[in-house]
């Protein structure tokens, strides 16, 4: 008889038929690394493996963890090989932080898989981390320094050490900072990586120490974050979307880019609730939905304040819910009386009858949840369509019901990260020291001749800003500036990396100790590292010790070993207060946060952000601190016809980028097994537009406007709407343009948010010259 050991350690009959397994040494302590680090809890485990059969080389995490209920079993095996299990967190910029079990035979990493123990995220990985040892063992992982010895951008590196690379990168800063000062110098990051450490871990501490300029890092829901810490209201925990009848997927396709949310989503439905996504897309979510509102992009605002007029007219509003906890009511309701179904109508592309449908359908579930995505924030309006989004549920009284409101996690604040912040600390109110630049417009930053000092040292970790950030070919213009001094800390050869003077190599998420915390669920976990770093690559908690020990900065913040710094940070945390401080952590390998407001956290009023406690549908805050005015409204596309009949004479057609199913932006976009899924860039239009242009599927196309030109195949396609192409998001560039060719630096109402999904362009067949 065989057993498995499920995530609370206990046994479970399991039919395998070679593997015995025993815990690890004292049973039920866990083991340490030989630097002090402790392993995942008791469920690492250790076997012994019969000589005769080899384990797959992928998924191997449920045989691995056979064990055999016969003590005297293990006495029939040839038992040669000691292999682990370790527990570690994705750390990839995906909401869910799933839980994983790796795999490791002799310190070769041979399996991943879902730890089943987790509740929300133990069932599966996801499509692109079920093959994630391919990426950990990809022969073109970096795995020592290089420096540039070719043309920027031409990808020609020699190797050196990391001595010599920290001391160049030293000389180089010093030099800089000599001459310009520390402002000369710009951080570039994002969450590519998003463990605690290695999204705002030392490295700030690094740079804020230096004097160096800040980044602004909007480039994912910026609108939305700012309005939750002006006005909060947006935290029912996803795991409730079980309880609803009806949820409202907008502007995100969770198939693709939160496969739990999914899961969930499913078990809704089969107790009985209804699935709306507003997308304008037929994304692999919509394909599934009971109804699929497909708006014009950057639209979203309008919609909102169309539903929010239909319940005003046809009664369906909560007029208790809004007479005891809100406040400002009269003056949104007038606004919303601007839009009547039929103006609605016109500015979204649907039809009245899906419009009156969607307001009543929402009105009167008991109760509905919507879940919004980055889909819908990236278009110049999006700040306010987010608002008046947010009024919604507070109109309809949902939020005084389980699971009803707005689903949202946001446990990344609770980690104590802001103590690796350095001086400057903005989460402690403290003013910035030094000058700031929004991620979105670094192509601005590093070609602007009047900038004093200029951005004369670039240094890189955890993004690729040649192909995510907008205004693509002004950003390549700047990376391939002689006198700018790049540094790219990743573990490929980036297109970014391709312009850099130094790359450093960086480790798999498998191969170094972070605290993340997810931003689509309420856990915080830890990620354990199962594999030595693959080469001699680094993480970027170390290569900041190496630089600040080199540029002589001695903040103890530097002496600190990663695990210490996870314990430094959850000391005295929120995430400790709630339960997720270290030791639990380390017991159990993550835990599940709780809001502070309960399960129904506004049932009755107590929105963090207001004055009184009541949801403000008129904003003080909104009007004067951000200038948006209090009153949410709709504001059309920075460029669509309406707002630019010139342009759009000639551009015609409004883009829509797309997150795809197998990379999570950038990453993965070279991974030779997933990037087989999608051999060529496909760019999708409707089959009108395409008749109108002479395209079929199949055609060499270009997409095009004053920024850039994007190359692919043409995917004629009903899932587009009238007048809209979509290009997938993030693939690498490999010496053409991307999407972000085609976009604008320009930022949204609020929170320093892109335009991504708002610019016009036009198509047609390749090698057509543009007149
Ligand atoms: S990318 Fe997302 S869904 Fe996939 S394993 Fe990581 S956290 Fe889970």
């Amino acid at each position: 008889m065989f057993f498995t050991i499920d995530g609370r350690g206990r046994h479970q009959q399991f039919a395998g038929p070679w593997i015995r397994m025993q815990t690890a040494a004292g049973a039920n302590r866990s083991p340490r690394t030989a630097s002090g680090v402790r392993l995942a809890g008791p469920r690492v485990v250790t076997c012994q493996r019969s000589s005769g059969r080899q384990p797959a080389r992928r998924n191997q995490a449920t045989k691995a963890t056979s064990v055999s209920s016969d003590g005297a079993a293990g006495e029939v095996w040839n038992a040669v090989q000691m292999v682990q299990q370790i527990r570690v967190t994705c750390t990839h910029d995906c909401p869910d932080a799933c839980s994983a079990l790796v795999t490791v035979d002799d310190g070769i990493a041979v399996g991943i898989g879902a730890d089943n123990s987790h509740p929300v995220t133990g069932r599966h990985l996801c499509a692109k981390v079920d093959r994630y040892l391919e990426r950990v063992y990809d022969p073109a992982r970096l795995t020592t320094p290089l420096r540039r010895v070719g043309k920027k951008g031409a990808g020609e590196f020699e190797p050196i050490s990391w001595e010599q690379a920290v001391d160049e990168i030293g000389a180089q800063w010093t030099g800089i900072i000599d001459e310009s000062g520390a402002e000369a110098i710009l951080p570039f990051s994002y969450l590519g990586n998003m463990g605690v450490l290695s999204a705002f871990g030392p490295m700030f501490g690094l740079f804020n120490h230096l004097g160096a300029s800040q980044l602004e890092r909007g480039i994912c829901g910026g609108q939305a974050l700012a309005i939750t810490a002006a006005l909060g209201a947006m935290q029912v925990d996803p795991e409730l979307v079980t309880e609803t009848e009806m949820i409202v997927c907008w502007g995100i396709d969770v198939v693709s880019t939160s496969i739990h949310t999914w899961d969930l989503i499913r078990e809704a439905r089969k107790r009985g609730a209804r699935l709306v996504v507003v997308d304008p897309y037929r994304s692999a979510t919509a394909r599934r939905a009971d109804d699929h509102l497909a708006i014009r992009p950057g639209t979203d605002g309008a919609l909102a304040l169309g539903v929010a007029k239909v319940m005003i007219d046809e009664g369906l509003v909560d007029q208790a819910y809004i007479d005891d906890y809100t406040s400002g009511y009269e003056a949104f309701a007038l606004s919303a009386s601007d839009w009547p179904v039929d103006r609605v109508a016109d500015v979204t592309g649907l039809s009245e009858t899906q419009i009156l449908a969607f307001a009543r359908g929402y009105a009167q579930a008991s109760p509905a949840v919507i879940r919004f995505g980055v889909g819908m924030q990236r278009a110049a309006g999006a700040g306010m369509a987010v608002r008046a989004l947010q009024c919604l549920p507070a109109l309809a009284g949902h939020w005084r019901h389980l699971g009803g409101g707005i689903a949202n996690a946001r446990t990344i604040p609770m980690t104590g990260r802001e103590k690796m912040w350095g001086p400057g600390n903005p989460e402690l109110g403290e003013p910035l020291t030094t000058r700031s630049f929004n991620m979105i417009q670094l192509g601005q930053a590093l070609t602007d001749a009047s900038l004093d000092p200029p951005i004369r040292a670039l240094f890189v970790w955890n993004s690729n800003p040649a192909v995510i950030t907008g205004d693509q070919n002004r950003v390549l213009a700047g990376l391939a500036r002689t006198d700018l001094f790049t540094v790219v800390h990743d573990l490929f050869l980036t297109d970014t990396a391709r312009y850099a003077d130094i790359v450093l190599p960086a480790p798999s998420m498998i191969e170094h100790e972070d605290l993340v915390a997810s931003w689509g669920f309420n856990y915080i976990g830890l990620n354990r590292a199962a594999i030595a770093p693959v080469g001699e690559s680094k993480p970027n908690s170390e290569v900041a010790r190496l630089l600040a020990t080199r540029m002589n900065l001695d903040d103890p913040l530097f002496a600190m070993t990663d695990d210490e710094l996870i314990r430094h940070c959850l000391s005295g945390s929120a995430a400790e207060a709630a339960g997720a401080g270290y030791d639990s952590l380390d017991q159990d390998g993550f835990v599940q946060v709780q809001h502070p407001g309960g399960e129904v956290p506004f049932a009755h009023g107590g929105f963090p952000g207001s004055v009184d406690g009541r949801f403000e549908f008129s904003s003080v805050l909104f009007d004067q601190a951000f200038g948006l005015g209090a009153i949410p409204r709709f504001i059309e596309p920075a460029e669509s016809p309406e707002s630019q009949p010139d342009l759009a004479r000639r551009f015609p057609l409004r883009l829509l980028t797309l997150k795809r199913h197998f990379s999570i932006n950038s990453s993965y976009g070279d991974l030779p097994v997933l990037r087989g899924a999608e051999p060529e860039l496909r760019i999708e239009l409707h089959p009108d537009d395409a008749a109108q242009r002479g395209v079929a599927s199949g055609d060499r196309v270009d997409v095009f406007n004053e920024r850039g030109r994007v190359s692919g195949m043409a995917d004629v396609s009903t899932a587009v709407t009238p007048g809209v192409v979509v290009v997938p998001f993030g693939r690498w560039l490999d010496g053409g343009q991307g999407a972000n060719a085609l976009t604008s630096d320009r930022l949204g109402d609020l929170g320093g948010g892109p335009t991504f999904c708002d610019a016009l362009v036009e198509i047609e067949a390749a090698g057509v010259p543009h007149q």
